[in-house]
C-alpha cells in the first residue's frame, strides 16, 4: 500500500523521515564506494597480473596455478556481484539477494587471495614468492579501503582472508614463519580500523550529500509556492487581482474579450448566520462551479478567473460573440445557484450571484471595462439579485 507521508500522525511521520534519511545516506554512500571500486579497477588488474607473472616465474607451479585461477574467478565474481547490485540500487530495487552475492564474492576474495599464501615448491626465486606476499597484502588493503563504508562484504572479506591464511600456515609447519600468523593477524586488525574509519567519512559525506540535495529540493517546493501565491488566490487557487492588471491588457490586444463580474449575493449573511468557515466553504465551491463551466471552453483558449477580493470574481471570456457570453453567463449562474444543496454539513445555505456583462471595447482600458461590468452587476442586484444583466 502506498501511503502519502502527509496521511501519517505526526510521530510515524518523523520516523519515516528518519528511515528515508538512512535509507538515502545508505545508497549515497553504497553508490560513491561502487563508483571507487570501478577507478581500482586498474590497480586490481595490475595485481593480478604481477601476481600471474610471479606464479609463472616460478619452475614448479604446484597449486599456485590453480589457486591463481580461483583468485581470478572470484576477481570476476565480485565484480559481477558489484556492478549488480549497483543497477539495483540505482533502481532503487530491493537489494537483498544482490548485497548477499556481494558479501559472499567479498569472502570468496579474501579466501582467494590468502591462498596465494601457499608456499611455492622449494628452490623457487625468492623475488617471485616475495612479490606475491607483497602484492596480496597491498590486494586487501586496496579491497578494504574500497568497501570501507560496507561493513558485511568488507570484514567478510577480512575474516576470511584471516582464517584461511591460517590454515595455509596451519597445514604448513615449518615451512611459513609461524611469526607470520602473528604478523597477518595484526595487518588484518590494521587494516580493518583504517577502512573502517575511512567508512565513517564516506558516510558523513554521503549525509552531506542527501542534505543538500533535501535542501535543495526544499527550495525548488517555496520558490515554486511563492511564485504560485505571487499570481494566486490561496482560498481558492483563482487567479489573483495582480495578475489581473499585469496580464488582462496582453489579452485584451489579442482577441475579442467579455467581462463577467460576478458577485455572491447576501454573503455577508452567510457568515454571519452559519459562520466564516462556511463562508469560506461557499466561496471554494462558487469558484469550482465557475471553472467547471469554462472548462469546455478552455479547451479552446484558457478563459482565466480572478479572484478580485472578497467574494467577487471576474470571468475574461475570450474569442465569444455576445450571444455566446450570456450564455456562458447564464450558466454560471445557474451552476452557482446549485452550490447550496452541494455544500455537505452546510447543505441548504442558499447561493446565487448577480453578474454584470460587458463587452471590452477596443482601445478601452481595463479599469474602464471593468466599471461598466461592476455597474450592470448592481443593476442585476438592484433588479433583485441573482440574474444576468448586460452593459450598455
Ligand atoms: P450583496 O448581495 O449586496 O453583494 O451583499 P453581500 O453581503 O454579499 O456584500 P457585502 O459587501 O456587504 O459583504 C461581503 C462580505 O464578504 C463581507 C466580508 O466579511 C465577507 N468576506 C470578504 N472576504 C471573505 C473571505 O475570504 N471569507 C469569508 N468567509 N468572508 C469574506
Ligand atoms: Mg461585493
Ligand atoms: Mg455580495
Amino acid at each position: 500500500m502506498n501511503v502519502e507521508a502527509t496521511d501519517l500522525p505526526h510521530d510515524a511521520r518523523a520516523t519515516r523521515e528518519k528511515l528515508d534519511y538512512a535509507i538515502e545516506v545508505r545508497r549515497e554512500a553504497v553508490l560513491s564506494m561502487l563508483s571507487r571500486e570501478r577507478y581500482a579497477l586498474a590497480a586490481s588488474l595490475l595485481g593480478l597480473a604481477v601476481m600471474a607473472v610471479s606464479v609463472a616465474a616460478l619452475p614448479v607451479r604446484g597449486l599456485l596455478g590453480w589457486f591463481l585461477a580461483l583468485r581470478l574467478l572470484a576477481f570476476v565474481m565480485t565484480r559481477w556481484a558489484a556492478s549488480r547490485l549497483e543497477k539495483r540500487i540505482r533502481a532503487r530495487a530491493e537489494i537483498g539477494s544482490a548485497q548477499l552475492t556481494l558479501f559472499l564474492a567479498m569472502c570468496a576474495t579474501g579466501a582467494s587471495v590468502a591462498l596465494m599464501l601457499w608456499p611455492a615448491p622449494p628452490g623457487s626465486p625468492t623475488a617471485a614468492t616475495a612479490t606475491i606476499q607483497v602484492v596480496i597484502l597491498v590486494v586487501v588493503t586496496l579491497i578494504a579501503v574500497t568497501m570501507a563504508a560496507f561493513p558485511g562484504p568488507r570484514d567478510g572479506m577480512l575474516v576470511s582472508f584471516w582464517l584461511v591464511s591460517s590454515a595455509v600456515v596451519a597445514l604448513h609447519p615449518g615451512r611459513i614463519d609461524q611469526v607470520f600468523l602473528l604478523v597477518s593477524l595484526l595487518f588484518t586488525i590494521g587494516v580493518r580500523v583504517y577502512a573502517s574509519n575511512t567508512g565513517q567519512q564516506i558516510i558523513r559525506a554521503a549525509q552531506t550529500t542527501v542534505e543538500n540535495k533535501q535542501l535543495t529540493e526544499e527550495l525548488a517546493e517555496s520558490l515554486a509556492r511563492s511564485e504560485f501565491l505571487s499570481t494566486r488566490d490561496p482560498l481558492t487557487g483563482l487567479y489573483n487581482r495582480r495578475r489581473l492588471f499585469d496580464e488582462g491588457h496582453a489579452r485584451h490586444l489579442s482577441s475579442q474579450v467579455h467581462l463577467l463580474m460576478i458577485d455572491l449575493d447576501h454573503f455577508k449573511s452567510i457568515n454571519d448566520g452559519f459562520g466564516h468557515a462556511a463562508g469560506d466553504q461557499v466561496l471554494v465551491a462558487a469558484a469550482q462551479a465557475v471553472r467547471r463551466v469554462l472548462e469546455p471552453l478552455a479547451i479552446r483558449r484558457e478563459q482565466p478567473v480572478f479572484r478580485l477580493g472578497g467574494e467577487e470574481f471576474l470571468v475574461l471570456l475570450e474569442g465569444l460573440d455576445l450571444a455566446e457570453a450570456e450564455r456562458v453567463a447564464e450558466d454560471v449562474r445557474l451552476a452557482i445557484a446549485a452550490v447550496g444543496p452541494s455544500l455537505g454539513r452546510y447543505a441548504g445555505i442558499p447561493v446565487t450571484a448577480s453578474i454584470g456583462l460587458a463587452c471590452w471595447r477596443p482601445g478601452e482600458n481595463l479599469g474602464d471595462a471593468l466599471q461598466r461590468a461592476d455597474l450592470a452587476c448592481y443593476e442585476a442586484k438592484d433588479r433583485g439579485r441573482n440574474r444576468v444583466r448586460c452593459a450598455a
